[in-house]
């Protein structure tokens, strides 16, 4: 296996030289073009190349399903490898071009010669030669197991249902939530043992959703828990932070600057620039009351991200929405999009499943599930929620057999 290995990582290296090579040519003058690559969205390459990160992962999951078929990823420790590496590439890239103005077009940097665009553009071209020095330098470990007898490959999250009711009921709710839903609530006990128990397996981070989070009262002690220990991020709707504590004076969002830390982001789901793309899933007026959340999240000193579902509705101005952001000061890399999915309430939108999903293990009160898309049955790896080692191991065993049937791509999707 050493030997393939060395033979994948010598591709790559040199298939990122050659990336960061073509790069260095381009001039910023250049970098202004439009891209045509439908994951831009209709905005340019260096949004392609930047603007999402965790969309760009998507693209690797391609890259893999290239490899399966040249029967060249087999092995599962390769697999890993690989996705690791993959995603060291894209997030190189990414630092590269971060803070650039202006795009290129992929096809006019393909067709034209690296030469040739150095002495076209030579002065305001890029300094991306210590980039290129560096990935050619880029080693990676292979002498130790991969995981080293704890699941830390995939870089794993751990999401933590909190509640299932909600004050909204949106169209596409892949949770099924709604103000009349059974609350089903995970409770702080459970919370702070599933918080241990991510820590000592390795996990990164730490995800508290819903329902919405913020209609339970013990949502903060569970959050100054988790973020003591572990980078935790809560996704809300934003529309409750005004509103008083039930039986309380202090207000949400004073209660939840009390536990302010750098380990805590607060998530929000906002679908457009416009009320219009983000009222049609989640109910008229929703938009000017999360936009006023955002704004009060910020103006409180809290790192605020946007989470947005790309529907048939906003789909033709997710620009205008990357413009607004902006304007609101938040940056591109704390805005991702995802696909809709016909999970919950959706009756449209992307068939997603263990099959084509990376796994992001995800606890309710009936157990633990391979991902936060759905805690359907069909998404259910285990009915006990703890220990998580249990269902850690369960799912990397998934993960090896999908290997070995070559059944990938997955797709990463939060
Ligand atoms: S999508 Fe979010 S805000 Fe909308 S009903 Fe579901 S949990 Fe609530």
């Amino acid at each position: 296996m050493g030997q393939q290995v060395n033979e994948l990582m010598q591709m790559l290296q040199a298939s990122l030289a050659q990336t960061l090579g073509t790069l260095a040519a381009l001039s910023d003058a250049e970098l202004d073009g439009h891209s045509d690559h439908p994951c831009a969205m209709g905005g340019s390459v260096r949004d392609l190349l930047t603007h999402n990160i965790d969309h760009e992962r998507m693209h690797i999951g391609q890259v893999f399903s290239a490899r399966y078929s040249q029967r060249k990823m087999q092995n599962s420790q390769v697999d890993r490898l690989m996705a690791e590496t993959l995603k060291a590439r894209v997030y190189l890239l990414g630092a590269a071009l971060r803070g650039r103005a202006g795009a290129y077009s992929t096809a006019r940097a393909r067709a034209q010669p690296r030469r040739r665009a150095a002495a076209a553009y030579g002065s305001d071209r890029p300094n991306l030669r210590p980039v290129v020095r560096r990935a050619r330098r880029m080693t990676i470990p292979v002498s130790q197991p991969l995981n080293d007898g704890h699941p830390t490959a995939l870089k794993w999250k751990l999401w933590i249902y909190t509640n299932y009711d909600c004050n909204l009921r949106c169209s596409y709710c892949v949770a099924k939530s709604g103000p009349n839903v059974l609350r089903r609530a995970i409770g702080p006990a459970n919370a702070r043992r599933l918080v241990d128990e991510a820590v000592a397996l390795c996990f990164d981070q730490v995800f508290f959703t819903g329902g919405e989070p913020f209609l339970l009262n013990d949502i903060y002690d569970m959050l100054a828990y988790s973020s003591a220990r572990v980078q935790t991020t809560v996704l809300t709707n934003a529309m409750l932070l005004t509103q008083k504590l039930p039986g309380g004076t202090q207000t949400r969002l004073e209660r939840l600057v009390e536990i302010a830390n750098e380990g805590l982001v607060i998530q929000v789901s906002l679908d457009g620039g416009r009320p219009e793309d983000h009222d049609a899933y989640r109910g008229a007026g929703t938009w000017a009351k999360t936009v006023e959340g955002i704004q009060l999240l910020q103006a409180a000193g809290f790192r605020v991200r946007l989470g947005t579902t790309e529907t048939p509705v906003n789909s033709a101005h997710l620009r205008e929405l990357c413009a607004f952001h902006r304007g609101l000061g938040i940056p591109d890399e704390d805005h991702f999009v995802r696909p809709l999915a016909k999970r919950g309430f959706s009756r449209e939108g992307l068939e997603l499943g263990r099959h084509n999903l990376v796994p992001e293990l995800t606890a309710n009160l009936d157990g633990i599930f391979w991902h936060p898309l759905s805690t359907e049955a069909d998404m259910q790896v285990s009915k006990q929620m703890f220990p998580l080692s249990a269902a850690v191991e369960r799912v990397q065993g998934q993960l090896d057999a999908l290997a070995q049937t070559g059944t990938l791509p997955l797709m990463t999707f939060t």
